[in-house]
This record gives C-alpha cells, sequence and structure tokens, in this order.
C-alpha cells in the first residue's frame, strides 16, 4: 500500500489479468465468505484495498491504455495508472484531466471524482467519463453509461468504489497541445496574506486554462513558506499575460513558471509523494479564502509536529467543475470556490498520534468556511458519515442503488453507503 500507516495482512491476494478472472476471484470469494478488497494502484489514503484475513482482488496486471484517435476516446483496463493514460493520450495530442501523482490508479481516482491541474477547463476526471465496465456483486459483467444502467452511471461517478469491480473506464479526451506553463514558487511566510490575494484574483480573473494553488508548508526539520502554483493549458503568450502579477511578485525563495511538456509536469509531485511514508489528510470545499482563515493556517504550520513535513493546500476549483450540474453526479462539492485540505506526512510511528492530531486540529478551524459536500477520496477516517460527504438527498439515492446492486455489502472497503 502507498501509505505507510496501512498495513494489513490477507488471507490470499488474486492478481486477475481477465475479467473472467474477476468474476471467478470474486464467486471464490462469495462462496468462502471473505471479506473483499479491490486494490488498482493502492493509493487509499485509509488503505481500503487491502484488509486482514480477507482477500485482495488486485488489479496491477490488469493495465493498459487504448486510444482511439478518430473517436478521441481512450479506454483504460481496471488496473491503470495515471501515467499510461496520459501518456497514451499524449502520444496523440489528447488528455484526460487526471490528478497530479501519476503514481495513482485510474480506478481509485476515477471512482471517487477525480481533481487535477486541468478540473478548471475540463471538469473532474468523472465528467470526461463515457463508460464503466464491471463485475457485480452477483458476478455479472455489466456496462454502465448515460444510456445504458444509467442510475448506476450517476452513482459510479463520485461513490464507485461501492457497486462492483471496475474492469474498464472509456474516457472522453480533449485536445492539449504537448507544452503547458507550470511551476511552483516559494515565498516567505510572512508574505502569505498578499499572496493569497494574489492568488485568489488570479482565480476570479483568470481564464479557466489557469488552474493554481496556494499553500503554507513547513518541510521536515526546516522553516514554514507559503507558495503557489500555477498551471495554464492555454497559448504561451496568454499565459505569460495571465501569470504576470504572480510572477512579478517576490523576490522568491526559488521558483518560477515556465513552458514546459505536459506529460513532464504531470511527474513532478511523484517523488515528493513516493511510496511508503505514513500520510494523513483532512479536506473541506470552501466558499470563500479569507485572510482570517490564511492567518489561521499560518498559525497552524508552524505547529506541524518536528519530524514530519505538513501543511495546507487550497486549489482554484469552478470553471468546468461548477458548469457540470449537482445532480448529474453522485459527487457532491461543484457549486465551491475552493478545496482545501491539511496534509501532513512522516516516517517514525511515534509521531503517528501527534500528526494526525495536527491535522484534525487543522481543519477543524476552517470548518466555519466550508460549503456543502466532501471529497470521498480524501477521506481518511474509514467511517465517515455518507451523508457528510453527499449530502441527504444524494445519500438516500445512493442507498437504494446499492440494495440494487450489492445488497448484501459485499464491497464495503470504500466509504461505505450501507444497504
Ligand atoms: C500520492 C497521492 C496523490 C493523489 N493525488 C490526487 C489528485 O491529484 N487528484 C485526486 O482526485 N485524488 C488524488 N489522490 C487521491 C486518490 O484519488 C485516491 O487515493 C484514490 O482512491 C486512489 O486510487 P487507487 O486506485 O490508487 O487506490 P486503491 O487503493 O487501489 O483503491 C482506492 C479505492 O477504490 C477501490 N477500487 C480500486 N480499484 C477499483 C476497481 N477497479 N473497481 C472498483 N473499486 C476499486 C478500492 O477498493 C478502494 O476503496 C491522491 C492520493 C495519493 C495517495
Amino acid at each position: 500500500m502507498w501509505n505507510g500507516l496501512a498495513d494489513r495482512y490477507p488471507a490470499l491476494v488474486v492478481r486477475p489479468t481477465h475479467a473472467d478472472d474477476v468474476v471467478a476471484a470474486l464467486r471464490f470469494a462469495r462462496e468462502e465468505d471473505l471479506l473483499v478488497a479491490v486494490r488498482c494502484g493502492g493509493h487509499s489514503i485509509p488503505g481500503l484495498s487491502t484488509c486482514d484475513d480477507g482477500i485482495v482482488i488486485d488489479l496491477s496486471r490488469m493495465r493498459g491504455v487504448d486510444v482511439d484517435p478518430g473517436a478521441r476516446t481512450a479506454r483504460a483496463s481496471g488496473g491503470s495508472l495515471l501515467a499510461e493514460l496520459d501518456e497514451q493520450a499524449q502520444s496523440v495530442g489528447l488528455v484526460c484531466p487526471v490528478g497530479v501523482v501519476s503514481h495513482t490508479g485510474v480506478a481509485g481516482l476515477t471512482l471517487g471524482g477525480g481533481m487535477g491541474r486541468l478540473q478548471r477547463k475540463h471538469g473532474l476526471t468523472i465528467d470526461n467519463l463515457l463508460a464503466v465496465e464491471l463485475v457485480t456483486a452477483d458476478g455479472r459483467l455489466v456496462r454502465a453509461s448515460e444510456d445504458e444502467n444509467s442510475e448506476l452511471f450517476w452513482g459510479l461517478r463520485g461513490a464507485g468504489a461501492n457497486f462492483g469491480i471496475a474492469t474498464s473506464f472509456t474516457f472522453r479526451l480533449s485536445p492539449l497541445e504537448g507544452v503547458v506553463t507550470h511551476g511552483t514558487v516559494l515565498h516567505p511566510l510572512e508574505r502569505a496574506r498578499e499572496l493569497a490575494a494574489l492568488f485568489r484574483e488570479a482565480v476570479e480573473t483568470g481564464p479557466d486554462e489557469l488552474w493554481t494553488s496556494f499553500g503554507v508548508f513547513a518541510p521536515a526539520g526546516g522553516e514554514p513558506i507559503a507558495t503557489v502554483s500555477a498551471h495554464h493549458c492555454g497559448p504561451l503568450e496568454q499565459a505569460e499575460r495571465d501569470l504576470a502579477a504572480l510572477q512579478a511578485f517576490g523576490p522568491p525563495i526559488e521558483g518560477s513558471f515556465e513552458a514546459k511538456p505536459y506529460l513532464e509536469a504531470q511527474h513532478l509531485n511523484d517523488e515528493a509523494m513516493e511510496w511508503g511514508h505514513r500520510f494523513y489528510m483532512k479536506s473541506a470545499f470552501l466558499h470563500s479564502l479569507p485572510d482570517e482563515l490564511v492567518d489561521l493556517a499560518v498559525e497552524h504550520a508552524a505547529r506541524v509536529p518536528r519530524g514530519a513535513e505538513g501543511g495546507y493546500s487550497t486549489w482554484a476549483w469552478g470553471g468546468a467543475i461548477a458548469g457540470v450540474p449537482e445532480d448529474a453526479t453522485a459527487f457532491t462539492g461543484r457549486d465551491a470556490s475552493f478545496w482545501m485540505a491539511a496534509e501532513i506526512q512522516w516516517d517514525d510511528p511515534a509521531l503517528d498520534d501527534s500528526c494526525r492530531d495536527w491535522a484534525r486540529a487543522a481543519m477543524t478551524d476552517v470548518s466555519p468556511f466550508e460549503s456543502a459536500g466532501r471529497y470521498v477520496n480524501d477521506v481518511s477516517e474509514a467511517d465517515e458519515r455518507v451523508t457528510s460527504i453527499y449530502g441527504d438527498a444524494k445519500a438516500e439515492r445512493l442507498v437504494a442503488l446499492k440494495r440494487q446492486w450489492d445488497p448484501d455489502n459485499v464491497f464495503r472497503l470504500n466509504q461505505n453507503v450501507r444497504p
């Protein structure tokens, strides 16, 4: 598992190479009454893709992405990683919006929503999802799309780990020239307020091609800093104009925004987020990012336990995400202005409690600024109530769907919708 905190011992690990194997594994698990974990990229933050004593159906041998350049679609097998989807789509000048660390699994990311640097231009990953093939709890291979099993398709887009084992995903692709303008710039923490003001202005006045994030961060053993990242997928001259104010702010401690291949940008976080560290996070959607909240973030950044690295990250939301009606998918939180998370990483097990406590306290102070919904893929606690993630009405609709497709709750290692 990616998260070093998720240390479990399944009785059996099955590595299918084909959907028929998935059906056979699931039938066996049901006959033997085994707890079932389903694994793609293994990046579940609470470790939901493994278990003690049960069976892990690990799709890591079902990888590969086929692109149809004429139809502008991609079909990704259920165990694929983001890097494969990015590389295959870019090989013909196309793209599907996905997350920012290329070793994350396509399945887990997509079934929860899928945030990333192209989200203001092209929406969440689920907003580009055309169809899913999945093995259901009763061992059938079914397809869900807008035309086939459309209610299931609604639930798969945001609560998808609850309804079956996805063996393939079909995505719509969009053109993307290979080069984007991208970078992260670090500034002294004392300038966090001014930097946040520039970030807000960039979000409010910038085009959908521009995605930005603002953060305050304490590196292990170092002084906390303020940071801003930007990713512009429009023409280079337009990017230069749209990023001029952020670029001019300073002098920075380090960093700049530069033209680089999209695929290079997609790998830049891979090492910092490598496998095996201990990790905890909490996130929220925000209606605003006032100075008061920036000040709170600065205070908490100074309290990150010694030996850990952690801080807040705030992403520009809106654009194409807000263009999709809230009811169109199970995902909840489209009307937010920002997404904010407190994230912390460490290696020493003796720090487990203090690091978790840090993140919890950090996000408790954020709650007065929260808007509706919660991103299911960021929920670190296995027992978060689904109503807080999806709201009451959608949670009810999901329960009805769960009763129809998985009445025995075979798929319960997820943020569980109980039948
Ligand atoms: C380093 C890192 C970076 C991240 N960056 C982003 C980001 O930029 N944007 C973003 O939106 N999210 C991001 N996330 C969150 C990420 O989307 C979730 O952790 C996601 O669940 C990981 O998917 P996975 O396939 O790697 O995980 P897994 O641990 O394999 O699975 C996660 C969940 O999905 C279920 N599942 C897995 N495969 C299948 C399948 N084929 N069918 C049905 N259910 C399945 C599992 O049972 C489990 O409940 C990041 C997480 C990490 C750890």
